[in-house]
C-alpha cells in the first residue's frame, strides 16, 4: 500500500459534474475529476462506463451536456466556453497511433510543432527522439518501425508541443502481450521523465495498478474511487470497485465478541481492518484474493467444499473452491500444490494484512 494523501501538485485538469448525454442514453452522469501537475490518473472501468467519452470531452472531440472541464486556468467546456480541440492545450495518443505513413519519424513528430521546419523544431524533434529512445532513427520511414517503436513516435508527437496535459486512449491495446507489459514501463519512464501530466483509458487492471499515480475506478458514468493503486486494491470502498480488481470473492461472515466466525473457520477480529465493537453480533462479507486463501486436500467429511475448476496462470495455480453454502472461492496455489477437480477440500485464510468488508446485504 502507498500513501493514502491526497497529492499536493497544482491542479491542472478539472473536471466538474460533467454529464454526458446520447438521445436517451447518458454515457457520462456527473464525473468530478481533479488531475495534478505531473501525474498519470488512469480512468479504469468495464466497456460503456463512458471513459472514452470523458477522455473525448477533455480533448473537445465532444461536447459535454452538462458540467465544466478546465485546463490549466483556462474553463474550455461549459459555463458559456466551448474551446475547439486545436485550442485546447491538450495532446491525444490514440489506440491506433495515427502515423503519416508517408512522412519520416522526424516529420512525424515535427508536425504537431507551430513552425515545423524551423530551427527550433529541429532541436525538440532531436530532444524527443532521445526521450523515447529512437536517436538514430529520425529518417526512417514510419513503416519500417516494429509496433512499439510506433507508439514512441506516436508518443513523441504528442509531446513535442509540450501540451498542459496529454491523454492516452487505451494506448497499449494494439500491441501483443509482452511488448505491452514493456511499453507501459517505457512510457510511464518517459512521461515521468518530461514531467508530464496525464489522463490515461483503460479497462486492463494490472496496466492500470503497474504504471499510475492514481487509479480512478468508473462506473456508470462517474469517478466511483479515486486513489493510488496500493489504496483503491487493497481498500476498495465499495462492492464494484473491489470485484472488479483483483480476483475477489466475498467470504460471509458473523462477528462476535471473540472473533469473526466464517464457514472455513473462525479468526481474529484484527483480520477485518478498522472493524469496531459496534458490529458485534453482525454479518459482514470479507473480501478475499486468491493469495489471501489457501486449499488443503482432505478427507470428505472434514472438507469446507470442493474443487470445482482449476486454472492454470503460468507461475501459479488458482483453486476455485465451491463451498457447502454455495460461496466460491479462488485460491492461489505454486506448482508443487498439485489437485484435481472433484477434491474434497478445507479452505483456510492465510491473508497477511487486514482484510476489506462490507455489511452484508
Ligand atoms: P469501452 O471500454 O468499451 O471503450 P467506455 O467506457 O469507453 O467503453 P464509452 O465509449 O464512453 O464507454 O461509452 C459510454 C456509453 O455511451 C455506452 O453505453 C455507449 O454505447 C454510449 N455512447 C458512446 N458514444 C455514443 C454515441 N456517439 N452515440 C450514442 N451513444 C454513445
Amino acid at each position: 500500500g502507498g500513501d493514502a494523501g491526497e497529492p499536493t501538485g497544482e491542479a491542472v485538469l478539472e473536471l466538474e459534474d460533467v454529464v454526458k448525454r446520447y438521445g436517451s442514453e447518458t454515457a457520462v452522469s456527473g464525473l468530478d475529476l481533479t488531475v495534478r501537475e505531473g501525474e498519470l490518473v488512469t480512468l479504469l472501468g468495464p466497456s460503456g462506463c463512458g471513459k472514452t467519452t470523458t477522455l473525448r470531452m477533455i480533448a473537445g472531440l465532444e461536447t459535454p451536456s452538462d458540467g465544466k472541464i478546465s485546463v490549466g486556468d483556462e474553463v474550455v467546456a461549459g459555463d458559456g466556453a466551448a474551446t475547439p480541440p486545436e485550442e485546447r492545450d491538450v495532446g491525444l495518443v490514440f489506440q491506433e497511433f495515427a502515423l503519416f505513413p508517408h512522412l519520416t519519424v522526424a516529420e512525424n513528430i515535427a508536425f504537431g510543432l507551430d513552425d515545423p521546419n524551423s530551427e527550433t523544431a529541429d532541436e525538440r524533434v532531436a530532444e524527443l527522439l532521445d526521450l523515447v529512445g529512437l536517436g538514430d532513427y529520425g529518417d526512417r520511414s514510419v513503416t519500417e518501425l516494429s509496433g512499439g517503436q510506433r507508439q514512441r513516435v506516436a508518443l513523441a508527437r504528442s509531446l513535442a508541443p509540450e501540451p498542459e496535459v496529454l491523454l492516452l486512449d487505451e494506448p497499449f491495446s494494439n500491441l501483443d502481450v509482452s511488448l505491452r507489459v514493456r511499453m507501459r514501463e517505457e512510457v510511464k519512464r518517459i512521461l515521468d521523465e518530461a514531467g508530464v501530466t496525464a489522463v490515461s483509458v483503460t479497462h486492463d487492471q494490472e496496466e492500470a495498478l503497474s504504471i499510475s499515480d492514481r487509479v480512478a475506478v468508473v462506473n456508470d458514468g462517474t469517478v466511483e474511487q479515486i486513489g493510488d493503486p496500493g489504496e483503491v486494491f487493497e481498500h476498495p470502498t465499495s462492492r464494484f470497485v473491489a470485484s472488479f480488481l483483483g480476483q475477489a470473492s466475498f467470504l460471509p461472515a458473523r462477528v462476535s465478541e471473540s472473533g469473526i466466525e466464517t464457514s472455513v473457520g473462525s479468526y481474529d477480529r484484527d483480520l477485518l481492518k478498522g472493524l469496531g465493537d459496534g458490529y458485534v453480533g453482525s454479518h459482514v462479507d470479507v473480501l478475499v484474493r486468491p493469495d489471501d486463501l489457501r486449499a488443503t486436500p482432505v478427507a470428505e467429511g472434514d472438507a469446507d467444499g470442493e474443487v470445482i475448476r482449476r486454472q492454470y496462470t503460468g507461475p501459479s495455480f488458482v483453486y476455485h473452491v465451491k463451498l457447502d453454502d454455495g460461496t466460491v472461492l479462488r485460491c492461489l496455489h505454486n506448482h508443487t500444490e498439485e489437485f484435481e477437480v472433484g477434491e474434497p477440500v478445507a479452505v483456510t485464510l492465510v491473508a497477511d494484512h487486514a482484510l476489506a468488508w462490507y455489511p452484508a446485504e
